[in-house]
């Protein structure tokens, strides 16, 4: 993995013994001598991390980074506050402050390196997701966020539970979180019901050596926990094993005589990470469904069914039956009806067709009043007859839109054409559906029409029958 890295520090002696340390791991190295040069080349220089020292000249490490995170250009760097002396005041300060962790020089170089790998892979899924919501809302496909957030849910799962016990009281008066306490046994198969935590604090290693370790590759190995913030308690000083959870997954990591504070103020870090994760995921999810949907019925839209299209081509199996649907007339339920009328007759069709077809048939508005179905393992036989089905269904009952609108005929024009043996080509096969759709409409309409062969210039339509 390769990374920009800001050390700040304004020993120079210091500043070279992490720049010897992080180059041999192959990250490149950037220094600031003060507060204020740090500043800029955040600003400027866009590192991935910054290795941050506590006590400097003009300006102390706490404030410099509650200024980095004050602006939004170098908010989501993440911060790593290196300090000379173990003085818990500024630690919380730092941690309130949004950084990510505190290290006590000498700094332990292992657990440095992990704890660097696993704030820049954190940083690199950020960066994904967050060029994917660009891409989003450049489509014009991102959705606002929603700015609803319930109190944190927290599962405790503690060396026993006297000390669950504390824990979760002193954790429940310091921020606003749900704690659950979760035995080790259940931590896997409890947790499909509907409290799904947000963050883990896994302090099972306690209790029983490695544990917790594997706990957390299992959770992180669920897709229904993966993307659950973990945050690690570890006996004293174990950085050998921080190490470990930190490159399994773990969001953070935690020492035995644990400080309820610091825990609470670890936890809201963690939590504020994942929702914004969350949030960018569900957004991306959002803008990918709305790509590929029609607005006004939620089938597939044209874009969604050609390319899917292709890929049904690719997987054949037995027989692939392809159909151009088209509104009769539908140009004259507007002007007779309006265009709201008209917009909830091609919903009430949207649905009366799905009705009709099976889950692993695709089914979309490909254009004003046009539909393409395509219809996987289907011989000549049952195309006709489904088409006969889709034919009935949408035209057998005239459509009721409500209000003083009288109830609308509609009726639907087919043209079938099925895939011939290893036929790739998406753009032939819809051609000859359209020229036999084509064919029921210059037969009078209501009708279905099957494509006889590629080369065939004119079809045989199957009479209404109703
Ligand atoms: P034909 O039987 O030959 O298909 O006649 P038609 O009137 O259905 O065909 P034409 O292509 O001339 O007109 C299609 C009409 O469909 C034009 C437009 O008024 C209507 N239309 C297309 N998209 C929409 C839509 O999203 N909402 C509504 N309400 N009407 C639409
Ligand atoms: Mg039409
Ligand atoms: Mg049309």
């Amino acid at each position: 993995m390769t990374g920009r890295i800001l050390v700040v520090d304004d020993v120079a002696t210091n500043r070279i013994v992490m720049k010897v340390k992080l180059s041999a791991a192959c990250y490149d190295v950037l220094q600031a001598d003060c507060g204020k040069d740090a500043l800029e080349k955040a600003k400027s220089q866009k590192p991935d991390l910054i290795l941050l020292d506590v006590l400097m000249p003009d300006m102390n490490g706490v404030t410099v980074c509650e200024k980095l995170k004050e602006d939004p250009e170098t908010a989501d760097i993440p911060v790593i506050m290196i300090t000379a002396m173990a003085d818990r005041n500024s630690k919380m300060r730092g941690l309130e402050k949004g950084a990510d962790d505190f290290l006590t020089k000498p700094v332990d170089e292992i657990a440095l390196l992990a704890r660097v790998r696993s704030l820049l892979r954190a940083r690199d899924i950020q960066r994904e997701l967050r060029l994917r919501e660009e891409t989003c809302v450049e489509l014009g496909f991102a959705e606002e966020p929603g700015t609803f957030e319930g109190p944190g849910k927290i599962a405790l799962i503690a060396p026993d539970s006297a000390t669950a016990t504390i824990w979760k009281q002193a954790l429940e008066s310091k921020c606003a979180c749900k704690v659950k306490i979760v035995p080790r046994e259940d931590a896997l198969s409890e947790l499909d019901t509907e409290m799904m935590p947000d963050v883990f604090v896994i302090a099972a290693d306690l209790a029983s050596r490695n544990d917790g370790l594997r706990l957390l590759s299992d959770l992180r190995s669920r897709p229904s926990t993966r993307h659950a913030a973990t945050l690690m308690i570890l006996p004293n000083e174990d950085s050998e094993r921080a190490a470990i959870a930190l490159d399994l997954g773990a969001g953070d990591i935690l020492y035995e005589h644990l400080d309820a504070d610091e825990l609470a103020v670890r936890i809201k870090t963690q939590l504020r990470r994942k929702r914004q994760s969350d949030q960018l995921r569900s957004t991306v999810q959002a803008g990918l469904e709305l790509a590929v949907t029609d607005s006004l019925t939620g089938l597939h839209n044209r874009r969604y069914a050609l390319h899917h299209l292709d890929r049904m081509l690719g997987h054949q199996g037995r027989g692939l039956a392809v159909m151009m649907l088209d509104l009769d007339f539908f140009k004259q339920v507007n002007d007779r009806h309006g265009h709201a009328a008209g917009d909830a007759v091609l919903v009430v069709v949207a649905e009366r067709l799905r009705a009709q077809l099976r889950r692993m048939d695709l089914l979309a508005r490909i254009g004003g009043e046009e539909f393409l179905v395509a219809l996987p393992d289907t011989d000549r036989a049952r195309a006709i007859d489904v088409a006969e089905r889709l034919r009935i269904a949408v035209g057998g009952t005239p459509v009721m839109v409500g209000g003083k609108t009288p109830p609308i005929p509609v009726t639907l024009s087919i043209g079938i054409a099925l895939a011939q043996n290893g036929e790739v080509n998406a753009k032939a096969i819809l051609t000859r559906a359209d020229r036999a759709l084509y064919g029921s409409k210059s037969e009078g309409r209501n009708l279905v029409t099957l494509a006889t062969s590629s080369t065939a210039r004119s079809a045989a339509p199957f009479p209404a029958s109703s």
